[in-house]
């Protein structure tokens, strides 16, 4: 049996461990920076399979190292911990409304599958270099007030995980990343490998105003609703003056609107991101929401606080590493099962700041359905989902690390990241923190309005 074969024999090996864990997580779903439960899970089942784990500690999350006891490359498999919220989805926990409508729990059961296969004997047969296992929390950008409470108590720096783990130094010696997510495929496809997607900045708008009597006297209040609702309509206006190519997309909700009905709201609070295909067209777009946002509030004598966070990077999958993975999916199934295309998604993910700093991959396996984030999506088919993609990941790993690391070396070397280090890459997205009081008004009758930092 060649080493491909023997490596696929790995993963099937193994099979009622990774469908297990597909289900455990799935029954145990938690939102980011809360996935305690599923984070002692995978941390017991990969001390069960014999590895030592470096562990975040006081977030969820860990990685584990596996040295083929050559000099090489190291190359980082990724799996991501946290759930989504939909509380109409009818598997969704009754108490917090989570629920794995994006699939990440067939990430862990990947993972856990990738970590068992290379455990076993012969598996590292051939190969050069270390590889990376980590279990990432956070990938879903909710839940925003939450993280910035976590943040102004120092327990994050950043609100995604892997911008987290970035932060501290987890993807220091790592050369090159990859993961697989599942996706809901048209019919006939099993895997998905498209160019890359969107980044964005993420926005906390708290518009203030000031209560009074709704009935009695509402002249003497500031209706901090109607300045919010005024911009999200301004920020709609403009939405002509986004071009076709740069992908921008805002989508605000309102997350307190008002305490009581009888009074004129004096807090009204937005979460919302801008995304975008590029980091000036994200920066571009977003100074232009921030000052419809702004005016709309000086419309009303309010006021508006602009929080800008630092989201996630565009992803751009390394060009060499899509050649690898489609001819690595291409020995698990047939090639017309591979969808290879220069698609672009207009959806994030954290793997985009990976994505900025070294080589990275993040391609798609079938086996999901319904629609991703809504309240019919379930993981049906965990042979596609879980099995499959753990088999592409070792065999994407070892024709990256066979012999003396050719392949993996010929990534690296061609590769163009967006940073050259990764201190450069938190310099910079650093600079996309806002936080601003946006309106001054003046003795003189005049009003003016911040909406991006002073130069
Ligand atoms: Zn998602
Ligand atoms: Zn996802």
């Amino acid at each position: 049996m060649d080493h491909i074969a023997a490596i696929k024999s790995f993963v099937d090996k193994n099979r009622e461990l990774i469908l297990k864990t597909e289900r455990y997580v799935w029954e145990h779903p938690e939102t980011g920076y809360r996935e305690w439960t599923t984070n002692a899970y995978m941390k017991q089942t990969f001390q069960d399979l014999g590895y030592t784990l470096i562990e975040a500690g006081n977030i969820p999350g860990f990685y584990a190292d596996i040295d083929t006891g050559r000099p090489g490359p190291m190359v980082c498999i990724l799996g991501e911990l946290d759930s989504l919220l939909c509380s109409t989805h009818p598997e969704a926990n009754c108490e917090t409304g989570a629920v794995h409508a994006c699939g990440h729990n067939a990430q862990c059961a990947t993972l856990v599958g990738v970590a068992a296969a290379l455990k076993e004997p012969g598996a590292l047969d051939g190969m050069c270099g270390k590889i990376r296992l980590m279990a990432v929390p956070a990938e879903e950008l909710l839940e925003i007030g939450y993280r910035e409470e976590l943040r102004k108590k120092g327990i994050i720096r950043y609100l995604g995980g892997k911008v987290e783990f970035i932060s501290r130094g987890f993807f220091k010696d790592v050369d090159i990343s990859m993961m697989i997510h599942t996706s809901v495929m048209e019919e006939g496809k099993r895997f998905g490998i498209s160019k890359g997607s969107n980044g964005c900045i993420v926005k906390n708008i708290d518009y203030t105003g000031t209560a009074a009597h709704a009935g009695g006297a509402p002249h003497k209040g500031v209706n901090a609703l109607y300045a919010a609702t005024a911009g999200i309509q301004a920020v709609n206006a403009l939405r002509e003056t986004f071009q076709d190519k740069d992908h921008i997309r805002f989508h605000p909700i309102i997350t307190e609107g008002g305490q009581a009905v009888n009074a004129i709201p004096h807090l009204v609070k937005i979460e919302s991101y801008v995304r975008g295909a590029s980091i000036d067209a994200i920066k571009g777009a977003n100074e232009r929401v921030n000052r419809a946002l702004a005016a709309s509030a000086a419309a009303f004598g309010a006021n508006v606080h602009l929080g800008d966070r630092p989201g996630y990077f565009p992803l751009n999958n390394d060009e060499n590493l899509r050649q690898i993975a489609r001819e690595m999916m291409e020995q698990i199934v047939p090639a017309e099962q591979v969808n290879f295309n220069d698609n672009w998604g207009t959806g994030c993910t954290d793997m985009g700041d990976v994505s900025a700093i070294m080589p990275a991959i993040h391609p798609y396996a079938a086996g999901a359905e319904g629609t991703g984030h809504g309240n019919n999506y379930y993981v049906r088919d965990p042979e596609l989902a879980c099995v499959n993609p753990a088999k592409a990941l070792c065999l994407m790993a070892y024709k990256l690390l066979e012999g003396d690391g050719a392949a993996a070396k010929k990534v690296i070397a061609e590769a163009k990241p967006v940073f050259k280090s990764q201190q450069e890459f938190l310099d910079f997205i650093d600079q996309l923190t806002l936080d601003v009081d946006a309106v001054t008004y003046c003795e003189d009758g005049t009003v003016s309005i911040q909406y991006k930092n002073k130069d």
